[in-house]
């Protein structure tokens, strides 16, 4: 439709500013790179690190929140006004703020279902689904649990998800995005064989966590997880539940308590104080332990959770 009405403006006394305008305009969008918004830092480093040059991403969770409570800004609602895609983790785990941000931004092409909706999950199979409406696991996890990011083997999966909506958003950037797959894929392949070998130690070992985020971690390097400071995702300790998980700990024998960093120190500190554990902090989200990136993050948790496990002496 366009074609012949620029051929008929060429024979206007002025053909050659119009025909400046529209190229001008065609290599402006030629140029300009894919507006993406990432809800998490895991995801944002995936999307860069498979779209390359191709894509600009905003992430909306900052490394060290949670990411049950990350609080809803007017301001990621206009950039995601604008945004030609939108990458989340999924399976609910940005209850707190996709939704409303979604409903705020007005913009078809972001909406679940639509084209520019990228739900890295996709391929994830969903450990800890409740078998029932009867919220058993609070109303944080309604799903199943969605912290499948601190496995890496998830992290392939999530990569795939994402490399195949940048695509669908994008098909010009195909090669691309498939060479973007691929690269990121065989690092993290390598990376795996390496963290096998660095995690050894942890298994068999038995820790207590703050919130309940492991399962996907723990069943990757054998980690035992006993209990959980929250009662439920969500729901607060009471004074009855700490003093049974306390006997429980003494129980097991458990030297290790992990605190995701964006919880509250202070029972941690007082259970290890009173059972002899040691606190290990870990990033529920990249980057929160300070490595920026996916990869560095997960090297930085493994780390983080050996090098404790080695000066408990447990198991
Ligand atoms: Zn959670």
């Amino acid at each position: 439709m366009a074609l012949p009405s620029v051929s008929r403006r060429l024979r206007h006394p002025f053909p050659f500013a119009i025909l400046a305008i529209a190229l001008s305009l065609s290599t402006g969008v030629a140029s300009a790179k894919l507006r993406v918004v990432a809800s998490t830092p895991d995801v944002a480093d995936m999307a860069r690190q498979i779209g390359g040059d191709r894509v600009s991403v905003v992430t909306i969770a900052n490394p060290r929140q949670d990411p049950h409570k990350v609080p809803v800004r007017p301001s990621f609602a206009t950039r995601l006004h604008r945004a030609d895609a939108l990458v989340v983790q999924g399976l609910g785990l940005e209850h707190a703020f996709i939704p409303a941000l979604i409903e705020g931004a007005r913009n078809g092409n972001i909406l679940p279902g639509a084209p520019g909706y990228i739900d890295a999950s996709l391929y994830v199979k969903p450990l800890q689904v409740p078998s029932s409406q009867n919220r058993s696991q609070g109303e944080l996890h309604p799903l199943g649990n969605p912290h499948f990011n601190l496995d890496p083997v998830q992290g392939k999966r999530m990569a795939r998800a994402i490399a195949e909506g940048l695509e669908r958003v994008d098909p010009s950037g195909a090669d691309d995005y498939r060479e973007g797959l691929e690269r990121f894929t065989t690092l993290l392949d390598e990376k795996i064989e390496e963290w096998a070998r660095l995690a050894e130690p942890l298994r068999g070992v038995k820790v207590v966590s703050y919130h309940n985020d492991l399962i996907y971690l723990a069943n990757r390097y054998g980690l035992l997880q006993v209990g959980t400071i929250e009662i439920k995702p969500g729901i607060q300790p009471t004074p009855g539940h700490l003093e049974n998980l306390l006997r429980l700990m003494k129980r097991e024998n458990v030297k290790i308590i992990i605190r995701e960093i964006s919880y509250d120190p202070g029972v941690a500190r007082s259970l290890a104080e009173r059972t002899g554990a040691r606190v290990v902090p870990l990033a529920v989200m990249a980057g929160g332990l300070g490595p920026e990136g996916y990869v560095d993050s997960i090297q930085a948790n493994l780390e983080a959770l050996v090098g404790a496990v080695a000066e408990s002496g447990s198991p």
